[in-house]
Parts: C-alpha cells; structure tokens; sequence
C-alpha cells in the first residue's frame, strides 16, 4: 500500500490548525511522503527546514504542531513523515520542531506539559546538547550543532591562551 496523505485531515478550532490521522499506526509506519512545494533560503512560520539554507512548504503538513514529546517524526533525509509511537485513529499528529529548524523565524512557549517540556521553542541551536540528544535529529541539524560546538571550544582555547 502506498502511504498518502488521505489519511490525514486538517482540523480548525478557533483558528488554531492542527493535523489529525485518520487510521492507526504503528510505530514506525511510514505515513506519508513529506510534500516539498517549493524551497526558499529564508524560513517563515509555514515551512520545514529540510537543509543548511533550504526551507520548503509542505502542504497539508504545514498544520503539524509542535511537540515535546511527539508522535511523529519528519525525515528531511528521505522526504518522509513517520510513526514514532504507535498512533490512534483520531489523534493529533506533532513532531519536534528543532529536529528540523535551526533557527525558528518565529519562536513561541510550548505549553505541550510533556515531563521533558523545552518550553522555549526557538530551533535546536538554542538547546542544549543534553535535550537534543533524547530527540531524532535531522543531519543538516546534527552537522550545524557541531560545527556551533567546534566554533565555541575554538573560542575557549583562544581566550584560554590570551
Ligand atoms: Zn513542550
């Protein structure tokens, strides 16, 4: 069976969008393909971060809402929307938005009340190691927090030897 994007559905309640599954899952299934309408350089509210400079609408999955602790995964690798968790017919679908954004264009305060809340949700140059670590990351993210680490032990060393 092809995964599409029938099985989902938008859901609008007082303006606010989110993404709901049609049918269950199990974890790991492959949901769908991940849409990619167009690619920018500069991120906006709507898009996915899908490289260093690459920023795509993704359709229907722009309604996707962030999650501490989410059902979702987006691989920006392969272009896929996958399980992360065994998923009920009915439930809203979230993903962890610094597994794909560096550096969010507009960031806001989660209120997910996940044990694990970041609270801060501004892209994962913003968190620290520790908490990225629990999370699936995507390589462009896991290739820009190590450059950031390498950059500031340079920064140390130069003020170590000054
Ligand atoms: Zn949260």
């Amino acid at each position: 069976m092809t995964p599409t994007m029938d099985t989902l559905a938008i859901r609008t309640e007082n303006k606010f969008k989110s993404l709901v599954s049609k049918r269950e899952y199990h974890k790991g299934d492959v949901i769908c393909e991940m849409p990619s309408e167009n690619v920018m350089d500069k991120p906006n509210r709507y898009t996915v971060q899908i490289g260093r400079n690459q920023h795509t609408h993704v359709g229907k999955l722009a309604a996707l809402n962030h999650s501490c602790d989410p059902n979702v995964i987006l691989d920006t690798e392969n272009m896929l929307m996958i399980a992360r968790r065994d998923i009920a017919r009915g439930e809203e679908l979230s993903f962890f938005y610094p597994s794909t954004e560096w550096e969010m264009n507009a960031p806001f305060i989660c209120l997910c009340g996940a044990p694990n809340c970041i609270h801060v949700v501004a892209g994962a140059r913003f968190l620290p190691l520790s908490t990225l670590e629990d999370h699936y990351l995507n390589p462009h993210i896991r290739e820009m927090m190590i450059e950031l680490l390498n950059h500031t032990k340079h920064h140390l060393e130069v003020l170590q030897t000054a």
